[in-house]
Parts: structure tokens; sequence; C-alpha cells
């Protein structure tokens, strides 16, 4: 069996925990299992890296940002294999480059396009267990990439994709995917099962335990993952196309803090307008995700849509560079909200399922002040003051807990 083993930052931050990743991967290998290991930057180095970089040049160019990055991983995996080599386990480390893991060019946020498996499978056969840098990737320049904060969990599932994985699990430092984040709602209970579609609106949604790409990617190739604690060996969340466990309405709720609502107000009510607007922020890839226009009145019209707080500076600028040819009177924004989402695939069915979300806010008197909805998510913005308290509101209106 071929198995992949993902490891966040948080496992393997300091030696006693590098040595644990080790030992538990060996139990694996000595089962007679092919065992592929991928891993993040050790703790936070990450944002430490980042912060270096700032603090020399807070416009570094996206390219040289990467080159920065990928050494995190690098250092990870290097101290791995020395962990498995003192433990008397033929391991090796390689990067992005030495797999050849090739991505689109784009710095900072780039998508695998084709991964060589040659490598990899040579030393598998040498009965070595191979780890893999997350996070990074090479591009058509023979430049490095990384493909957007969280990325690791993409490298696992494409690695599993790319070499027929019979197992890819991804480790972390919760028990797995529960129906809100525990830290916030204490009741919250841990998910058995959910299907690929569900996993996805709820990683969009705030939902950190997964990257959303690679909930996506592992859809795409039918990559079945396993998300569970790296600290004990609890049986951990499935996620796979359809699931046995009998459905309930909703399956999860997810708080995002990191948005920002923007308001354009007294555009021109007439064709075309939105479509400039939005096209803008597209050039410019800006995501935008809930959207409210008013009603026309007297030719004019206020259009408001929410962006990640990351992207709010870069969306202000160019509405406020385009002003004029926009048509806009004047730009309002709002860091301090939060988006607040149900996602469940039983709502496709049950009608009554806003009603009840909506109930729940106003019973904790929270105001609602844009909606927007997929066929399997309601997603309401609110003050971000109240983001905790909607959580447990939402989630007990739903009777979602233990
Ligand atoms: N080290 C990267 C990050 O902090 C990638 C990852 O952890 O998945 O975003
Ligand atoms: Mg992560």
């Amino acid at each position: 069996m071929l198995v992949v083993k993902k490891f966040g930052g948080t496992s393997v931050a300091n030696k006693e925990r590098i040595f644990n990743v080790a030992r538990r991967c060996i139990e694996d290998y000595q089962k007679g299992n092919d065992v592929i290991i991928v891993l993040s930057a050790m703790g936070d180095t990450t944002d430490a890296l980042l912060e270096k970089a700032r603090d020399i040049n807070p416009n570094a160019s996206k390219r040289e940002l990467d080159m920065l990055l990928t050494t995190g991983e690098q250092v990870s995996v290097s101290l791995m294999a020395m962990a498995l080599h003192s433990l008397n386990v033929p391991a090796i480390s390689l990067n992005a480059f030495q797999v050849q893991m090739h991505t689109t060019s784009r710095n900072g946020n780039a998508r695998f396009k084709r991964i060589d498996s040659d490598r990899i499978r040579h030393e598998l056969e040498n009965r070595k267990i191979v780890i893999v840098t997350g996070f990074q990737g090479v591009n058509k320049y023979d430049d490095y990439t990384t493909l957007g904060r969280g990325g690791s969990d993409t490298t696992a599932v494409a690695l599993a994709a790319a070499l027929h994985a019979d197992r890819c699990e991804i480790f972390t430092d919760v028990e797995g995917v529960f129906t809100a984040d525990p830290r916030v709602v204490k009741n919250a209970r841990k998910i058995e099962e959910i299907t690929y579609d569900e996993m996805l609106e709820l990683a969009t949604s705030g939902a950190r335990v997964l990257h959303n790409r690679s909930v996506e990617m592992a859809k795409k190739y039918g990559v079945e993952l396993v998300v569970r604690s790296s600290m004990n060996t609890e049986e951990g969340t499935v996620v796979k196309e359809v699931v046995k466990v009998e459905k309930m309405l909703i399956t999860g709720v997810a708080a995002d803090k990191n948005t920002a609502r923007v308001s354009v107000i007294g555009v021109e009510d007439r064709p075309g307008i939105a479509f400039k607007i939005f096209n803008t922020l597209a050039k410019n890839n800006i995501n935008v995700d809930i959207i409210l226009q008013s009603v026309g009145r007297g030719g004019t019209k206020d259009i408001s849509f929410t962006v990640s707080e990351d992207d709010l500076d870069d969306t202000l600028r160019l509405m406020e560079e385009n002003k004029e040819a926009l048509t806009i009177k004047e730009i309002a924004h709002n860091e301090n909200v939060a988006k607040i989402s149900i996602v469940g695939a039983g709502m496709l069915s049950n009608p009554g399922v806003a009603a009840t979300m909506f109930e729940a806010l106003c019973n904790s008197n929270i105001n609602i002040s844009m909606i927007s909805t997929s066929e399997i998510r309601i997603t309401v913005l609110i003050d971000e003051k109240d983001a905790d308290k909607a959580l447990v509101a939402v989630h007990d209106g739903f009777g979602l807990e233990d």
C-alpha cells in the first residue's frame, strides 16, 4: 500500500514533535507500506519569514518572496530525514525542484500542472521513506513558486493523485473536521464523513482545517482524504464523494473574519456599470464574494460587495483610480464585518433552512447586513464583534451539538 501523510507546521514545530511524526511514519513503513511524507514549515516559520521580508522591503517582489518562503519547508524535510536516519530508517528529503512538481508561473498563488513521479518511485523502490516539501513548486522558468497560504495540503493531495496512493492522511492540530470551530463552540461535534462539495464550501467559508484547493483537487481525482490529529490516534474525518452516515440538515457552520465590505455609492443606473466595476477587480485578481445592489433611484444606485481583507487596499485604490470611468460618487468601506456560513447538502431538499438560521441570529439580536447563497450554503454578513456569538447561536439553532 502507498500512503501519503501530510503534517502541518505545529506538528513539526520542535525536536520532540519531529520525532513523534517520525515514529508514527515508521509504524506504517514497518508494516511494509510505501510512505511519502509531506511537511509544512516548522511552527510559525512562514509568518516569521514574511515579517523579515517586510522589514527589508515592504514591496518585495513575489518571485523573491517565494524564493524566501520555500526555504521554510526545506528545513522541515531535511530535519525529518535526519530524524529518521537517527532511528535507523532509510529516508530521503526532496524539494519541488528535485521531484519536479510543475506549476503555473504565478508566484504566491501557483497551481500544479504536472508532477513527475519517477524520482519518488525510484526512491520508494529502494525502500526509502520519501519526504517532500509542501507548499512549493517550480514554474516554466525554473523558478520556485508557492501555492498560497496553507498550500501543503494541496501538495499532499497532488502527490496522492499523481502516484495513485491508496491513502492520503492530513494530520493537523485538531482531531478532524468539526461542526464548528471547537475553540469557539464548546459543544461542536467531530464529523465522521463529509462530501467533497460540503468540505469545499466549508473551507472557502473560513473553516481553517483544509486548504480549499486541496479539496478541489481531491474531488477532481477522487482522492479520499482523512483529516486527523497528529497528537493522538483518534479516527478523524473522511472526506469523500458520497457519505454513508445519515445526513443531518446542516453539516457545519463557519465564520470568516478576514473579510471587508466595500460600497460604491451613486453609480449610474445603466447597463454596463456593474460589468466595468467587477471587471476592473477581476483583471487585478481580486475575488469578490457577496454582492448587493440597491434599487435604482433618480438614475443612480449603490453597489456593495465583500473582498478578503488582504485585498482591501488594492480594491479601494482601484475604485479611487477609476472613480470617474466607473461613475462612482462616493466610496465607503468597513473592515469590522464577518461572514457566517452554514453548509449542508441537506438544504437542497429541505425548505426553511434560511429561516432557521435567521431566527437563531434574530434571537441573539444580531443584525444581518448582506446575504448570499449557493445550492448547499447560506452566508450572511454581520458585525465582526458578533461573530463568535453568531457561530454559537446558529450551531445551537440547528441542534448540531453532541
Ligand atoms: N507553510 C505554509 C504556510 O504557512 C504552507 C502550509 O503550512 O501549508 O502557509
Ligand atoms: Mg493548514
